[in-house]
């Protein structure tokens, strides 16, 4: 029996009744006119009325090579022919061994093995896990090593661990009760430097309190969680260049494992493979998700190296097993369509491709850094962010409540393009396929809506 379509106005109706929408203030939400996307084709996102916008989010950061792209759709209906899902607990499938060989080619050299979750915040946990049963098991003279460092403004995922390891203050404050101990060092926001010195003549002096923390607790410190090269939910805050090579010599130093969580930077989307691929740095445990499959399927992955996975073999009474799994484990779909995904980044050679793009994003957006509510830019590869400041000379930011990245974000929709700011930061993360003439485009509705600003 065929189900008769429900019209636009009773989606908006239902979902205004009965959803939850995340990260999302749903007194406002049933306030307005929900937009809801029915289709996508390229850079191009359709809602019900048929009206188009580019995704200038990639529908939050997860696309690479556009909506509907013939490659990734076929893979899921050649998948979808042989089987959906089976369990990965005491069962293997094709797709899942592909992918796992065909990551570990790709990946910073030395890492060596794939465990699969679903989400980025799982792929982080699994990280933590590993790394602290790791210790225990491979060296456990070594005493007890639970503890982890990160950087402030980091942003690791939304589940309990993922948010002890995170330092978004409006995002993590109230589940403090929930949360494990950590330490916390500044992390390079060079526009505010906590230090108040200019690159590159401070020498990366922010460094220094990191090797104090290292020297003094690395006893304890199981590892050091990062977002290699750029912390993206913190607003798009760029480490300068050598900062994550030197941060690995520290870890390597002070024998504490370096967890990098590729989650947003990975699949090209900082202009090379991987983020650790410009320092030419190899983590010990390392988190992706979110380009895993192009966009089109949840799944996630922790690789890590030889020495960490041996740490966890022994005879069954042992009890050295890695106790961790989710249902939905190594999904053939999922693996199948992340296939499809690399055979795309060779066959249209993605990442050779990509560098006059950027370029030119880098040029565009020049103009934009000059505007007076444009305090600074922050471009690596094909991820930006602008941040708007009420007062340019004094770096003074809007306040929260102004939501000034909203307001802009707001008008940006009204345009045609579709941005999702953090706080008086606008992120512009397009499909790595995205055309010249749609980045041009793209950066044209920002130009002229950030424009808006100064009117009201
Ligand atoms: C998005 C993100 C996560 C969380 O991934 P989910 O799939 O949303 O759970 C973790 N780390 C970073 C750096 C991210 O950008």
């Amino acid at each position: 029996m065929k189900r008769r379509q429900p019209s636009a106005r009773q989606l908006k109706d239902w979902d205004r009744r009965y959803l939850w929408h995340p990260f999302t203030q749903m007194q406002e939400w049933t306030q307005e006119d929900p937009l809801i996307i029915e289709r996508g084709k390229g850079s191009y996102l359709i809602d019900t009325s048929g009206k188009r916008y580019l995704d200038g989010t990639s529908s939050i950061w997860v696309n690479l090579h556009g909506h509907r792209h013939p490659i990734l759709d076929r893979a899921v209906k050649q998948q979808l022919n042989k089987i959906a899902h089976s369990t990965f607990l005491g069962l293997s499938n094709p797709p899942a061994i592909e992918l796992a060989r065909e990551l570990i080619r790709i990946a910073p050299k030395g890492l060596s093995r794939v465990f699969y979750s679903d989400n980025g915040s799982t792929a982080v946990e699994i990280a933590l896990k590993m790394a602290v049963q790791y210790w225990q098991q491979r060296r456990p003279e070594a005493g007890p090593k639970h503890t982890f460092l990160h950087l402030k403004l980091a942003y690791h995922g939304d589940t309990i661990g993922a948010v002890s390891v995170g330092n978004i203050h409006l995002f993590h404050s109230r589940f403090k009760p929930l949360l494990f101990p950590t330490l916390e060092a500044e992390p390079p926001y060079c526009y505010r430097c906590p230090l108040r010195l200019t690159y590159p003549s401070c020498a990366m002096a922010c460094l220094e309190p990191i090797e104090e923390i290292l020297k003094a607790r690395h006893r304890e410190l199981a590892g050091f969680v990062i977002e290699p090269l750029m912390q993206a939910a913190a607003g798009m805050v760029l480490q300068p260049p050598g900062y994550l090579k030197q941060i690995r010599e520290l870890c390597t130093k002070y024998d504490v494992l370096l967890i990098a969580d590729e989650v947003a930077t990975g699949f090209g989307r900082t202009g090379t493979m991987f983020a650790c691929d410009h320092d030419g740095v190899t983590p010990d445990l390392m988190a992706i998700s979110k380009g895993l499959t192009g966009g089109y399927m949840p799944l996630a992955a922790t690789l890590t190296t030889d020495e960490i996975y041996q740490g966890f073999l022994g005879t069954y009474e042992e009890f050295k097993t890695f106790f961790h799994g989710h249902s939905y484990t190594g999904n053939p779909l999922g693996c199948a369509v992340a296939l499809a995904n690399l055979t795309i980044f060779r066959q249209e050679k993605t990442l050779r491709r990509l560098s006059s793009k950027i370029t030119l994003l880098a040029r565009w957006l020049k103009p934009v850094a000059a505007m007076p509510h444009v305090g600074e830019i922050r471009q690596q590869g094909m991820m930006a962010g602008i941040e708007l400041v009420r007062n340019k000379n004094t770096r003074e930011s809007y306040p929260l409540n102004a939501k000034a990245g909203h307001r802009v974000a707001s008008t940006a929709r009204d345009k045609g393009l579709i941005l999702r700011p953090i706080g008086n930061v606008l992120v512009l993360i397009p499909p790595l396929s995205t055309s010249t003439e749609e980045l041009k485009k793209m950066v044209e509705i920002i130009r002229k809506s950030i424009d808006t600003l100064g009117e009201t």
